[in-house]
């Protein structure tokens, strides 16, 4: 393969595939590369498993009523559930349900550690979560937890002005037949005839001449525009190497960001064992030993017999690095302490992921370093004018979501599009 294009988009993520379906519905001369032999990155619906949907990567329509995906899932007629906040979770405590009084205590807890780092970088402080937490609260345990849910890393590595930045409606709707396929059916529609070449990463990414230079597997591309959508740890890691070199400031904005962990266990019964209506939300913390990490659950997600565990941070790191085995082991000890030994028997099939561990995605979702908050503006620069970078790090207010790397996608798509018709002009 050695070809010219206008642009070639690298990555075919959510911001990748907005990028290069746009460009396509345009009309530009457009190639998109993808490293993997699949495309979606970290929206990936996996019906295998299972023989029925369930997303390995991103599930939730956060902020629903402004999410670009909500609107198309009613465009396109694939339904998403919008039943449920965070109060109305059961909590298990180990050896038995939490009353009214004690979930009430741990709600405060939780919103009380949010409401804490948000307050931290509302008042411009960029420090790490951990420094504002309440160590003294029972609930500290499980106020973590749910801090390494949503960035997917520790409070330690949490900086607060980066986390108050996100801008958060607080409706997270989970899709039925997958987040995953929505984001794939989207790029579908903008582009049906868009393709991605598959199993081609590129290594680097010449941007010294006039145009751009991509050495690849599979040869050599050239373009005028380079669309760059992949994670960040994938230049910070030099999986993806510029000549020449990025501009320092870039290069370490790229560092500033990483992707943490945030992983899932999925387990299908051969009936249903909780005999809770479908997608209900329940969280375990063991009061008895507090060297366990509470686990979240959805259960019985659109009214199938399966349990999908949810982890964060370092446990989740930690899990992956152990195997398959491992992390099953940990989320069904949780589960058969809430609902008793006899579900072990029922379980069919399970599956986990991986993400951490993957050498093309290497985490879940961005989070910047505490003091690098600032970092992530950069990310969004132009580089020779003609590098252009989207993903869901690059977002301002919606990263480490897959509306925020689609956003992100169309932006950079239409910068290319604005100087394209400058050139043409
Ligand atoms: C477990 C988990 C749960 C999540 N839950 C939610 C959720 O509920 N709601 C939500 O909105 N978001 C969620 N997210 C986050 C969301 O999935 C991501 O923010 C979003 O999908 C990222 O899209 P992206 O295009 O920026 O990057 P990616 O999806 O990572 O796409 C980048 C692509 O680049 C490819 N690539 C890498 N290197 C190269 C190379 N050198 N050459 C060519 N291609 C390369 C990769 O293979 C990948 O396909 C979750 C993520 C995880 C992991």
């Amino acid at each position: 393969m050695s070809q010219s294009f206008d642009v070639v988009v690298i990555g075919a993520g959510a911001a990748g595939l907005a990028a290069g379906a746009r460009l396509r519905a345009a009309g530009v001369a457009v190639a998109v590369v993808e490293a993997a032999e699949r495309v979606g990155g970290r929206a990936h619906t996996d019906v295998a498993a299972f023989g029925v949907p369930w997303d390995k990567g991103c599930h939730w329509l956060h902020s629903a009523s402004v999410n670009p995906f909500r609107i198309a899932a009613d465009e396109l007629g694939l339904g998403y559930y919008q039943r449920g906040n965070r109060q109305t979770r059961a909590t298990h405590l180990g050896d038995r349900w939490a009353d009214a009084a004690e979930r009430q205590a741990v709600w405060e807890a939780i919103d009380g550690a949010f409401a804490a780092v948000k307050h931290a970088g509302e008042q411009g402080r960029d420090i790490a979560a951990s420094e504002v937490l309440d160590t003294a609260s029972p609930w500290l345990r499980m106020s973590r937890h749910w801090l390494a849910l949503m960035s997917a890393t520790e409070a330690e590595r949490v900086s607060t002005l980066d986390y108050v930045a996100y801008s958060d409606t607080a409706e997270n709707y989970p899709v039925e037949k997958g987040y995953g396929a929505l984001v794939l059916a989207v790029a579908a529609r903008a582009a049906p005839d868009l393709e991605v070449t598959l199993g081609c990463p590129v290594e680097r990414l010449d941007w010294s001449g006039p145009g751009v230079a991509l050495d690849t597997p599979k040869g050599r591309l050239s373009a005028r525009y380079a669309v760059v959508a992949v994670p960040t740890t994938a230049i910070a890691r030099g999986r993806l190497r510029f000549a020449p070199d990025l501009p320092p400031d870039l290069a370490e904005a790229f560092e500033a960001l990483p992707l943490g962990s945030a992983e899932k266990v999925a387990f299908q019964f051969d009936r249903d064992v909780f005999g809770v209506p479908p997608v209900t939300y329940v969280d375990t913390i063991d009061l008895r030993d507090p060297s366990r990490i509470p686990v979240n659950f959805t259960l019985n997600p659109f009214g199938h017999a399966m349990a999908i565990a949810q982890l964060g941070g370092a446990n989740a790191e930690r899990l992956v690095g152990e195997g398959p085995a491992a992390m099953v082991d940990f989320a069904l000890a949780a589960l058969v302490d809430a609902y008793g030994a006899d579900i072990r028997a029922r379980v069919l099939r399970t599956a986990t992921t991986g993400w951490v561990a993957d050498p093309l995605i290497g985490g879940a979702y961005s989070c910047a370093l505490p003091g690098k908050a600032h970092m992530r503006a950069r990310l969004a620069q132009v580089v020779g004018d003609k590098v252009f970078f989207a993903g869901e790090a690059v977002s301002p207010h919606y990263y480490s979501t897959a509306h925020g790397a689609h956003e992100t996608g169309l932006a950079a798509a239409d910068a290319v599009l604005a100087r394209l018709a400058r050139h043409a002009a």
